[in-house]
Order: structure tokens, then C-alpha cells, then sequence
């Protein structure tokens, strides 16, 4: 019985979306996450936290809002500007973006972590794995001759590798538990995150906070850092230093209201029956 339930499902993450079904391209990142549960990447609990993102895409509308470019061009020149920047990476995003991913962190010179919240050796190296197989070089997390620990934390997460966010200063956590920002930040870290959820306790308590899919957000921002990379300096401070994530996170709260607005007085689409 388990075992023809289990063919149902890897024939139905094998069916081929096609290209005109209207949600295909939210089809086709679903299907990432569930092959990466289905190959030890991504939890359980990472369906969950999918299915969360997917209903705060919709509320934006599922592209890229122009608060969403301002909080990236933000988060891309603080991490230029860091001594020591790390991308810490876990089984969402291993699945969702590996080659993004890499090309973000040689593009920003940082180093990528793989920091998994239900933290299990095996799973832990399956990730590294997944990211070497898409090129990546030196990826830190998996080796336990180099953790460490955060003290402000109590759950699995609290390892940290000492090469990496350990002694970094900046570091991107897409998709990261409100917990731990917070404790990150207590140790003095600058933290950014991405996650569709304004009102997340990650998107509250981070330095940044990117409103976005990481399928759009990581991308996007490689584009930015290629082009802020030769900035000077204080230009790039003056980015940082205009930015101000509770306005940011108020603004992201604004464009979502004034879309639903619309939508409710009368410009939802109504769907054509030929
Ligand atoms: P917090 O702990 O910050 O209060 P939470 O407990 O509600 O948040 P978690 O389960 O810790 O949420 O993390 C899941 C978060 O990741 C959700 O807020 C969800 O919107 C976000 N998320 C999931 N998938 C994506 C994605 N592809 N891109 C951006 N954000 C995403
Ligand atoms: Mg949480």
C-alpha cells in the first residue's frame, strides 16, 4: 500500500506541467520542493513553510514589487560592504535555487554556509552535496571539526560553522526562523532575510528584510551586485544608510493592501469561458 502511494506520488511530481496552464510556473517551483523532500533536502516542515510563501506571493501578486528592488539593492550593498559576508543556506532554498545561490556568493565574495533547522548529519551533508554537484567549491556547515555554537539558541540550528557564520558580520539567511534573527542579531550580526511574510517575526527583526520569492530574489539580486559592484564605497553606504526596514516592511504592507483594495472594489479578473 505505502509502496503504490509512493509511485502515485513520484509520477505525479514527474507529470509535465504545460506551459500554458495559468500557475505553471508556481507548479514547477512546487515541484522542486517536493523532489527535494522526496531526495532528503527539504523537511516536512519545509512543505509547510512553502505553502505559507505561495499565499504571500499571490497577496503580491507573484512578481516583483518595486519595495522588493529597493530592499535587494539594500541588502546587495551591505553585503559589498562587509568584511566577512556568508549566505547560509538551507533545504528550501538548497532545492529551490543551487546555481543562483553560487553565482550570488561569488559574486558578492561570500562564503555559503548550509545551516539546516532540523539539523540531521545526513541531511546536512545530502545539502552540501546538492550544492557541490551545481559547482559549488568550499561549503562550509557540514564539517563538525569547525562548530561551534550560538549560546542564545536552544534548538539544532544553534551549531554554526567557525569559518563561516560564526565570525561573519553580514549574513543573507533566506527563509530563516524568526528565533534565530533575533539571536543572531543579540551577537551582533547584521542580518538579512528573505520572506514573503511582512509580518513575520524574521521580516520584523531583521537589519533587511526582502519581501520576495527567493526563485525571483536571488536572481535578481546578482543582476544588482554586478551592477553596484564597482560603486565606491560611500555610495554604497549612502544605499544603506537611506534604508529603514520597519518603513520598508510598512511600505511592503501598503502595496499589499491597496492591490486587495483594487481587487475588491471591482478590478479582479474575471476568468473568460470560450
Ligand atoms: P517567524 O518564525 O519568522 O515568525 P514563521 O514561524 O511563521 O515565521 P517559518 O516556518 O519560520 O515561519 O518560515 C517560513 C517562512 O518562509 C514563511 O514566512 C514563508 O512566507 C516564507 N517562505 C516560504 N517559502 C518562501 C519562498 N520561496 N520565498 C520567500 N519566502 C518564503
Ligand atoms: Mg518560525
Amino acid at each position: 500500500m505505502i509502496f503504490i502511494y509512493r509511485i502515485e506520488i513520484v509520477s505525479l511530481i514527474h507529470l509535465n506541467i504545460p506551459k500554458d496552464h495559468p500557475r505553471a510556473e508556481s507548479l514547477r517551483v512546487r515541484e522542486l520542493i517536493i523532489e527535494g523532500m522526496h531526495e532528503n533536502i527539504v523537511a516536512e516542515a519545509g512543505l509547510i513553510a512553502h505553502g505559507r510563501g505561495e499565499a504571500f506571493d499571490y497577496l503580491i501578486g507573484e512578481k516583483t514589487p518595486d519595495f522588493a528592488v529597493k530592499q535587494q539593492t539594500a541588502a546587495v550593498a551591505l553585503m559589498l560592504l562587509a568584511e566577512k559576508p556568508v549566505i547560509s543556506v538551507n533545504g528550501n532554498v538548497a532545492s529551490l535555487c543551487p546555481e543562483d545561490l553560487i553565482k550570488l556568493a561569488s559574486v558578492l565574495s561570500a562564503e555559503l554556509e548550509v545551516n539546516l533547522f532540523y539539523r540531521r548529519e545526513e541531511r546536512s551533508s545530502i545539502v552540501t552535496r546538492k550544492l557541490e554537484e551545481n559547482g559549488a567549491k568550499n561549503v562550509l556547515g557540514n564539517d563538525s571539526s569547525f562548530h561551534t555554537s550560538i549560546d542564545e539558541l536552544t534548538h539544532s540550528r544553534r551549531v554554526v560553522d567557525k569559518r563561516g557564520i560564526h565570525s561573519a558580520d553580514v549574513i543573507l539567511v533566506p527563509l530563516e526562523d524568526g528565533d534565530r534573527t533575533m539571536a543572531l542579531r543579540k551577537i551582533g550580526k547584521k542580518v538579512i532575510t528573505i520572506d514573503l511574510n511582512p509580518l513575520s517575526r524574521t521580516s520584523v527583526w531583521s537589519d533587511i528584510s526582502i519581501v520576495n520569492n527567493v526563485v525571483r530574489a536571488i536572481p535578481e539580486m546578482i543582476e544588482i551586485a554586478k551592477k553596484l559592484k564597482n560603486k565606491k564605497q560611500d555610495d554604497l553606504k549612502k544605499i544603506v544608510s537611506d534604508f529603514n526596514n520597519y518603513k520598508s516592511l510598512q511600505e511592503s504592507l501598503s502595496f499589499i493592501s491597496l492591490r486587495l483594495n483594487k481587487l475588491a472594489e471591482g478590478e479582479l479578473e474575471k476568468p473568460k469561458i470560450e
